[in-house]
């Protein structure tokens, strides 16, 4: 006699198949080129304390330091119209500013 059973069935130990499939992450959509401000174009006004004359200069012409704490954060320039070397302290908004349009930043690291 042989019997039809045994091996018939299999047990249930196929993984339960769900319907879910990895789904091919959607491509994040190009962002739209917008427009970047050119840094040419900013400028910042100063005054020499020197020769008292004002002007206005692109964030090349400006160099800015940041140190550990407000004292020792400044910003620097030459005065175009005497050529002496103007340092003034610099807040966190200046700071900001300079960083903003392009001032190439000095961190003055320090212990
Ligand atoms: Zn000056």
């Amino acid at each position: 006699m042989s019997d039809g059973t045994g091996g018939g069935t299999a047990p249930a130990e196929c993984p339960p198949q769900t319907g879910l499939r990895a789904a091919p992450e959607p491509e994040s959509t190009e962002a739209p080129a917008s427009e970047e401000s050119p840094q040419s174009a900013v400028l910042f006004r100063a005054n020499c304390p020197h020769c008292r004359s004002s002007f206005e200069l692109d964030a090349a012409a400006l160099r800015l330091a940041v140190g550990g704490s407000s004292r020792t954060t400044f910003y620097s320039f030459t005065c175009p119209s005497c050529d002496e070397a103007v340092r003034k302290p610099a807040g966190e908004r200046i700071v900001e500013l300079l960083t903003g349009g392009g001032v190439p930043t000095m961190r003055l690291t320090g212990r």
